[in-house]
């Protein structure tokens, strides 16, 4: 059962993101998918973000490194010409000052993304190092409600219907947890006909079988600025959901991650629970760091068990990542 004792929705959100991970899509057959959490646009930050994407281009995607590319470096990587041109005979007029643009190739060079060379009166010329691949099918949005009631259902509705709208993504779902009892139809009355409802039951931890659909969502006209669903996309594939490793304190003491199924969730001894990204960093009044000891010998990773938690879940990104573009 979810929420179990001492869940938080963020536990909940790295469940669901994991499951996604295995599973996505939950009606439609296995889908190859880059999964990330807590990304979205100026007015709305989405929960989980599953992006579709073409196994071939995905692949090609990877060769420009294993970041996100950025509004910039987009600009410049998708307008590189095959020969060498003078950048501003490449490129639209930007609506800004060139000189920002310039400082996009110098940065793409730096990035071996383009190359570029001084040509004739020195005016920057720059071409391609490969082609930019159209590798994002879909873009959808997931909200996680782990304890879906009447009143929550309505204080979603608002948002749910703007997802609806932006033309950002191509399918919305809400996830929540199995309470042992089916939601309630009523409980979908004041929600969008539009968005998805998906049930987990992570009892077991995450298991492929974990989500059942509740009610199907209807693919929406994603008809919304382009760019900015590629933009989201490429955050997307530089984040990744695993990012809480930056963020939480590893270095802790009492910091574990512990199998739950077939995901691997942060604990903190100290709580006796998983610890919600916004307690577990460097304020957190039961912070102990990792004894020296930990990081010289007798521990198999070099650094300690915190560097070694960060390039554990640093292999799983990786991993994931060649699957999706296998
Ligand atoms: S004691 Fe605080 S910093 Fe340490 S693992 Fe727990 S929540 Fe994180």
């Amino acid at each position: 059962m979810f929420p179990g004792p001492g869940d938080s929705e963020f536990a909940f959100e790295l469940l669901v993101c994991r499951w996604a991970e295995l599973a996505w899509h939950p009606a439609e057959g296995r889908r190859p998918a880059v999964v990330a959490r807590q990304l979205g646009t100026r007015d709305r930050r989405w929960d989980t973000v599953v992006v579709e994407v073409d196994p071939d281009a995905f692949a090609a995607r990877r060769a420009f490194g294993e970041d996100g590319l950025d509004s910039d470096l987009l600009r410049v990587v998708r307008g590189a010409p095959a020969e060498w041109t003078w950048y501003r005979d490449a490129l639209d007029d930007p609506g800004f000052p060139w000189r920002y643009v310039r400082e996009a190739i110098h940065r793409a060079a730096a990035l071996d993304l383009v190359e570029k060379r001084p040509g004739a009166n020195g005016r920057i010329e720059f071409r391609r190092v490969r082609e930019y691949p159209d590798w994002v099918e879909r873009v959808v949005a997931v909200e996680n409600k782990p304890d879906l009631d009447a009143s929550a259902a309505r204080a979603l509705a608002d948002q749910l219907r703007h997802d609806v709208e932006a033309g950002l993504a191509d399918e919305v779902w809400v996830a929540t947890g199995a309470t042992g009892e089916r939601v309630s139809p009523a409980l979908l009355e004041d929600m969008p006909v539009e968005v998805g409802v998906l049930e987990f039951d992570f009892a077991d931890g995450v298991a492929a079988d974990a989500g059942e659909v509740v009610w199907h969502p209807t693919t929406l006209r994603a008809d919304g600025d382009p760019r900015r669903r590629l933009l989201l996309a490429e955050r997307a594939y530089g984040k990744g959901w695993r990012s809480f490793r930056e963020t939480m304190r590893p270095d802790c003491r009492h910091f574990e991650l512990r199998r739950r199924g077939r995901a691997l969730v942060p604990y903190c001894a100290a709580k006796g629970r998983v610890p919600t990204a916004a307690e577990c960093k460097g304020g957190c009044p039961s912070f102990s760091p990792e004894p020296p000891g930990w990081r010289t010998n007798g521990w198999p990773v070099e650094g300690g068990p915190g560097k070694g938690v960060r390039a554990l879940l640093e292999r799983r990104r990786e991993r994931e990542r060649e699957r999706a573009g296998e």
